[in-house]
């Protein structure tokens, strides 16, 4: 295994597994249960996949040291304030069944930020997180909460694939010590991801799938990469990516796919917000 360090020094895996949309908490377990197996250690879960006491349950069963393991988790946006927040870290760790956890992330830049931050940030000072960060932040949300707040934001979890690389983006958390941790690495199969053929082309020159393509590319960038399979012969596939590396060539061949647009949704609409968000962040005027 590689691993990153991060901005605070702790290091993390920068390879990992990831568990959106794995509802169903005994497939869950057994999911992780099969990754810790195939040899992942960061999982990567949040309070808004409803499976974080599977998480837990496998982390118990797998047998693996604690301190082997990295774990991250996130905080949604119904709990995006200072009060909740603090709440929110409590019950992720009670459903994890763990005393600290290694990575916690505000989930979405939405809501009272600020305040959400500052329990974090006061969760990190008692050692009930070993680092925090941020997902889905633009560069200007980023810079707002680095300027405002006392401790920066380790990581950024963002969308990066093939179709959208976000290079500017990239530039822009790395130029602020910020890591970047790419989700839906293979925008979850679309656009015939696995079966592209300029990437298939890369891939037979080192008897690799175009899976393995796409985790060494993003990998070679310094990202870190959390894949999700419910297939353990995939999540194999997915960790076999340390004995080969990707020329310059093959790099840029690969820069030349993007497409330059979410594969999901614009983070920055206020109609897919309010669409998306708006229930969420509507419970936060209710407490
Ligand atoms: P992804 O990892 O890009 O793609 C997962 C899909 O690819 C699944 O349908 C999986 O199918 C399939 N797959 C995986 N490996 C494969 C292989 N080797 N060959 C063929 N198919 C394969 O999508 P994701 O789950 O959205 O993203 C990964 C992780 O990022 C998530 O699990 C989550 O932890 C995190 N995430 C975070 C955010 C955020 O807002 N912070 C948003 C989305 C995701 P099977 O499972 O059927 O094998």
């Amino acid at each position: 295994m590689k691993f990153v360090e991060l901005n605070n020094g702790v290091k993390m895996p920068q390879l990992g597994f990831g568990v959106f949309q794995v509802p169903d908490l005994k497939e869950c377990e057994q999911a992780v249960l099969d990754a810790i197996d195939s040899g992942y250690r960061l999982i990567d879960t949040a309070a808004a996949y409803h499976n974080e006491e599977a998480v837990g349950a496998a982390i118990k069963k797998s047998g693996v040291a604690r301190e082997e393991l990295f774990i991250t988790s996130k905080l949604w946006v119904s709990d995006a304030s200072y009060e909740r927040a603090k709440k929110g870290i409590e019950t992720s760790l009670n459903k994890l069944g763990l005393d600290y956890i290694d990575l916690y992330l505000l989930h979405q830049p939405y809501g009272d930020v600020i305040g959400a931050w500052k329990a974090l940030e006061e969760a990190y000072h008692a050692g009930k997180v070993r680092a925090i960060g941020v997902s889905n932040f633009y560069a200007d949300q980023l810079k707002n909460l680095i300027l405002t707040c006392d401790v920066r934001p380790v990581i950024n979890q963002i969308e990066v694939n093939p179709w959208y690389q976000q290079k500017q983006e990239i530039k822009l958390n790395q130029a602020e010590d910020v890591r970047v941790e790419a989700w839906a690495p293979f925008a979850e199969g679309k656009h015939n991801i696995f079966q592209n053929e300029v990437l298939a082309e890369i891939g037979q020159k080192y008897g690799k799938a175009n899976g393995q393509v796409i985790l060494r590319w993003l990998m070679q960038r310094g990202i870190v990469v959390i894949p999700k399979s419910v297939h353990k012969n995939r999540m194999e596939e997915n960790f076999d990516v340390f004995n080969f590396e990707l020329s310059d060539e093959d790099m840029q061949t690969i820069a030349k796919l993007d497409k330059n647009e979410s594969q999901f949704f614009d983070h920055r609409d206020p109609e897919t917000i309010e669409q998306i968000f708006g229930s969420s962040l509507s419970q936060l005027k209710q407490k």
